[in-house]
């Protein structure tokens, strides 16, 4: 069978060097075994998106040279398949609204009460306390977010696995807590519409970073519930700057268009980092 891949940009900035790699692991993957590559659009937060940026990707993949199969795909256009997906989960009473802002969930953390777990930190920070779960009589009209309740989840579909670089793993769900489906301000959140949308898509094997690893264990799960395919993953290493940190706009990493207005020639650079080399100032993962 021929693969499927993706690159799922969020249009929240430039692109930098770090999406180029992993678009390109993306697309070597499926052109090296005569598959299609996808690109889809995560834009589906509406504090942070900007059309400008979706302009940008765009610019910066062709400017690469890597070019995708298929129309690109916007979730923001999606939101009923991400709408239909909740109320399954709603149906099955796997969900709760939560009405907690960041504000109650950092003092709740900070000082557990009755009824609430202490805030024990999981990988991306401190776990939902579970102040919200299994509140009698929500007032559904007052902003909230749902929530999955991921140990009722767990059990209810037993243990499950996914294979990485073609080895098997136990699915660990519970290692992000009770993540949000979907945000007071958004229809859905990323773990819901990445899971739904790679099943759309006929995604067969996600080529994505690292940082994403911990994430598939919350993905896997939506799919067990939701019947949906298990594509395999392969989660590459992410690259870093030359002190060893890692490459985020936030700390004003070098966008593709810098490179491309520095004078920099897209072929080389895809055929450096094909080489696993890259310009002085930025390393390689050892994996
Ligand atoms: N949109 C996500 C990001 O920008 C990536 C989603 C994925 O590859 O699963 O980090």
């Amino acid at each position: 069978m021929h693969p499927v891949t993706r690159f799922a940009p969020s249009p929240t900035g430039r692109l930098h060097l770090g999406h180029a790699y992993s678009a390109l692991r993306a697309h070597d993957f499926a052109r090296e075994r005569e598959g299609s590559f996808l690109l889809r659009i995560e834009d589906i937060d509406p504090g942070r998106v900007r059309a400008e940026y979706v302009d940008g990707i765009i610019e910066d993949l062709l400017w690469l040279g890597l070019e995708w199969d298929a129309d690109m795909v916007y979730q923001s256009e999606r939101l009923d398949l991400y709408a239909a997906a909740l109320g399954r989960l709603k149906e099955m009473d796997l969900v709760y609204p939560c009405f907690c802002t960041r504000a109650d969930i950092a003092a709740s953390v900070a000082a557990p009460h009755p009824g609430s777990e202490a805030g024990t930190g999981g990988p991306e920070g401190p776990l939902y306390p579970g102040t919200c779960r299994g509140l009698a009589g929500a007032d559904l009209s007052r902003p909230h977010a749902w929530r999955l309740d991921v140990a009722r989840a767990a059990a209810r579909t037993g243990p499950l696995t996914w294979s990485n670089d073609g080895k098997l793993v136990a699915a660990l769900p519970e290692t992000l807590g009770d993540v949000v489906l979907a945000r007071k301000d958004a229809p859905a959140s990323y773990h819901l519409a990445v899971t739904v949308d790679d099943a759309d898509q006929g995604v067969t094997d996600v080529v994505r970073g690292r940082d994403l690893f911990v994430s598939t264990h919350i993905h896997r799960l939506l799919q067990a519930l939701l019947e949906l395919p298990v594509p395999r993953y392969h989660h590459h290493g992410l690259l870093s700057d030359a002190a060893g940190g890692r490459l985020a706009k936030r700390h004003g990493a070098a966008t593709l268009a810098d490179l491309r207005a520095g004078g920099m020639d897209p072929a080389m650079l895809v055929a450096a980092l094909r080489r696993g080399q890259l310009p002085s100032g930025y390393s390689l993962p050892q994996a």
